[in-house]
């Protein structure tokens, strides 16, 4: 874990570079392909590029990586842009890399003009043929050699349609026996007659990732293009572009991305997760989508504070998702109020409260909030408490309800347990117990001693919820390492739903986006889900990390 004060990497390159006045000021970018929602993998490089311009007073564009026509949709871009304003972070532009396909074919007629790029006829399985192997050097085709002006006229000629998918690409002409494999004339432009969410039918050529990402940060001037360390082959590739169309020098710089115990963060396997319906969609709070963490509860704020503790590393590592789960508790028990619910409710009548009787009792919001104020619950004859906080025969440590013993209704009073009675099938249906009128929560004169508290609901006042109770997504550790179908390490019990749940009635007044927490049960926030009629709530996290 990166030490808070001392400066990661990234940071160390960009004072270096203001320092020697290489730069007067620095340009970032978050370059999303939108073929997915994003996930928690893309937080930290959102938290990065937008955190480093933040730091030293530069700028962060939002580039839509838009390079492939088949993958892309609108959809996505939209639900991106939530994404990273929900985080916290304002971009500069707005900005699309097929905003760029016309700079980006004249870069390609520059490269061929220069005698550096040729129009190759081959197949995709032909071009893998000839590339050869990490140890052995690949050949070059009879198309290298093609001249300048035929070049010229085919690659129009492929932008203008005259020739179908896959008979034709342009390959930049490099080496055919470079040690890395990306520099043996890679394809830089491919023929696809396919719709694009931007350009429509415009153009049937389009640009590889390697000839449309570092144009782009060329293009936009961006000063320090941070990537994930697979891309680290590519540098080569990036640099070469940029010196032989003699255009602005980005500089690409690449940290370990992202990896979580018991998480998937692929945009292609999420997706797969979500058309398969193995999840009830992108934002499914068991997903590691940022819409999923939202909707689950976790806010904002203790994502930038994740992102901030698991710093930025050079090489992979996997972070443990109770680091995640930790910041949102820190966060969340401030700002939270408290109520109580009661998940699997046994009827407790108080036998010396008057019939009819009802009082408000005043319990804080959230004592670890200013100003949280103070609610009023109702309190009566009748009440739920957890089945849970009954025993029969209880253990010694036991300080809840048993025959003969007492307990605090947290804001409430002293009870005594009299009498459990069951049904037929001996089940405890309900319990007798007595109040102690002076044990008042506040004002109490009783004298009595207990040591245990529990959360309570009047019976007449409550109000009917739903809970859905969430875990892990996946049961293996590390879900990189393995090597089979990612589907057979499913959890089965990643969501449990409770349905017959009572809630104190001020939580009929929650609001999309409240954040609560239930006494003894953790973190809950509304779900978009609820109707009017019925309440339904999302455990963020557990009070305290479980075993
Ligand atoms: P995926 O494999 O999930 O589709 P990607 O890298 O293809 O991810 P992009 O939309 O291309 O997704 O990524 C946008 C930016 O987010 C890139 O700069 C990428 O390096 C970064 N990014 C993606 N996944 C992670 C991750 N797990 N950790 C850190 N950064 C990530
Ligand atoms: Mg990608």
């Amino acid at each position: 874990m990166a030490d808070e004060k001392s400066l990661n990497f990234l940071e160390e390159i960009v004072e270096n570079d203001l320092k020697e006045g290489k730069y007067k000021t620095i340009a970032t970018r978050f370059p999303p392909e939108p073929n997915g929602y994003l996930h928690l993998g893309h937080a930290k490089s959102i938290c990065l590029n937008f955190g480093l311009a933040l730091k030293y007073g530069g700028k962060t564009n939002l580039r839509f990586d838009d390079t492939n026509p088949v993958t892309e949709e609108t959809e996505y871009v939209e639900n991106i842009k939530n994404d990273v304003q929900w985080l916290g972070f304002q971009w500069a532009e707005e900005l699309y890399a097929s905003d760029y396909f016309p700079q980006l074919y004249e870069f390609a007629v520059r490269l061929i003009k220069k005698g550096l790029a040729y129009v190759d006829d081959s197949t995709s399985d032909e071009i893998a043929e000839q590339k050869g192997t990490p140890t052995q050097p690949g050949r070059n085709n009879i198309y290298r050699n093609r001249p300048i002006e035929e070049n010229l006229r085919l690659f129009a000629e492929m932008k203008d349609g005259k020739y179908p998918d896959g008979s034709k690409v342009l390959r930049a002409k490099i080496d055919m026996a470079h040690v890395n494999m990306l520099m043996r004339d890679p394809v830089i432009y491919r023929i696809k007659h396919a719709h694009h969410h931007r350009t429509g039918d415009t153009w049937c050529i389009y640009p590889m990732y390697d000839f449309a990402h570092g144009q782009s940060d060329s293009i936009e001037q961006i000063t320090h293009s941070i990537c994930t360390l697979e891309f680290v082959p590519h540098r080569e590739l990036y640099n070469w572009c940029i010196e032989n169309l003699e255009i602005y020098p980005s500089q690409q710089y690449e940290f370990a991305r992202l990896n979580m115990t018991y998480t998937m963060m692929s945009k292609r396997k999420l997706l797969q997760l979500v058309n398969e319906k193995l999840v009830n969609g992108w934002d499914d709070p068991r997903m590691p989508t940022l819409s999923g963490v939202r909707r689950r509860g976790f806010t904002p704020e203790s994502l930038r504070e994740f992102c901030e503790k698991i710093g930025v590393a050079k090489r992979d590592n996997l972070i443990d998702l109770s680091l995640l789960e930790f910041c949102a508790r820190e966060h969340l028990n401030k700002i939270s109020d408290r109520r109580m619910v009661v998940f699997d409710p046994l009827k407790v009548v108080i036998t010396n409260y008057p019939e009819g009787q009802e009082e408000m009792m005043p319990t804080e919001n959230n004592t670890e909030a200013e100003n949280a104020g103070v609610r009023h619950m109702p309190f009566g004859r009748e009440l739920w408490i957890e089945r849970e906080d009954y025993m029969e025969n209880p253990p010694k440590k036991y300080f809840r309800l048993a025959p003969g013993q007492m307990v605090r209704l947290k804001s409430g009073f002293i009870i005594r347990c009299d009498e459990a009675i069951k049904n037929a099938a001996g089940e405890v249906t309900e319990l007798h117990c007595t109040y102690f009128p002076e044990s008042r929560s506040g004002h109490d004169t009783s004298g009595l001693h207990v040591k245990g508290v529990i959360h309570w609901v009047s019976v007449k006042h409550a109000v009917p919820a739903e809970i859905r109770l969430y875990d892990k997504l996946f049961v293996t550790e590390d879900m990189n390492a393995i090597e089979d179908d990612f589907k057979n390490h499913l959890n089965p019990d990643s969501l449990k739903v409770l349905s017959k749940v009572y809630a104190e009635p001020e939580l009929a007044n929650a609001k999309l986006g409240d954040h609560f927490q239930f006494l003894r049960m953790g973190y809950f926030v509304l779900d978009p889900d609820s109707t009017p009629g019925k309440l339904i709530f999302n455990r963020t996290v557990t009070l305290r990390e479980s075993k």
